[in-house]
């Protein structure tokens, strides 16, 4: 049936079936097996995300938020379950295989934003598509569209450290964002700026929402009002959506 509904382009970009994922510590080989320690650090999450989603991921700290996001950006397999990620199950994949479908699918904003001291913010935000082998004048054109974007046009030769926290982590969006992907996970992305750059932030990241899903982990309230759903953690699991 053909709907008229204007939501017929949303599909669900990820899905989550029982996603689990336990970290074992200490204790190697037969020996010391009886001393090693199991930490379930996401416990049998299912969920599915759709373009177009703001989600946002609350929990208290250690409730498995970034293991979670780790294994939804496909930089981490599950344990037990599956995580689908634009048709692809991440766990059937080669470490390579997986770092290429993280570059075509996904862009990662992290608290403390990562950037490289050395190069400049264009250059910085240009980063990915050297990855891909995208042509200098190419990388050069899309990666000052991106700055534009994020409101730095005036800001593209400067180095990390000639720029403050809110803008740095403006350069890390224009980062995720070069390539276009299909999916944004942020993990506390205004965990280091005060409340108004958290903001605009947080402004700049939902904005970008439409063509795209992004999930977004806080402790911020701010954070997950702006959310159109939130998923809660609670050692590992998942409680009732809000
Ligand atoms: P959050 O982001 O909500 O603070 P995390 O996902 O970082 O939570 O951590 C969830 C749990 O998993 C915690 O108990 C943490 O100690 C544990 N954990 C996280 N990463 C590792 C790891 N690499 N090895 C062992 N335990 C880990
Ligand atoms: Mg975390």
């Amino acid at each position: 049936m053909v709907s008229s509904d204007s939501n017929t382009s949303r599909h669900a970009i990820l899905s989550c079936e029982g996603v689990t994922r336990a970290y074992t510590r200490g204790g190697s080989g037969w020996r010391r097996s009886t001393s090693s320690q199991t930490v379930v650090a996401v416990d049998d999450v299912s969920t599915s995300i759709s373009t177009g989603d703001v989600v946002g991921l609350a929990g208290p700290s250690g409730s498995g938020k970034s293991t979670l996001l780790h294994l939804l950006a496909g930089l981490d397999t599950p344990t037990k379950g599956r995580v689908v990620l634009n048709g692809t199950d991440t766990s059937g994949l080669s470490e390579s295989a997986r770092a290429k479908l993280r570059l075509d699918e996904v862009g990662i904003v992290f608290q403390h934003f990562h950037l490289l001291p050395s190069l400049s913010a264009r250059a910085n935000a240009a980063l990915p598509l050297v990855q891909r082998g995208v042509s200098k004048s190419t990388r050069r054109n899309k990666a000052t569209e991106l700055l534009n974007a994020v409101g730095l046009a005036d800001r593209a030769t400067h180095k990390p450290s000639e720029l403050s926290g809110g803008e740095q982590q403006r350069v890390a969006i224009a980062r995720a964002l070069v390539t276009d992907p299909s999916l944004l996970i942020a993990d506390e992305p205004t965990g280091e700026l005060d409340s108004n750059t958290g903001r605009q932030i947080l402004n700049l990241l939902t904005d970008v929402a439409d063509d795209r899903a992004v999930v977004i982990a806080s402790h911020d309230d701010a954070v997950l009002e702006r959310a159109d759903r939130v998923l809660r953690l609670h050692d590992g699991r998942l409680q009732d959506e809000s």
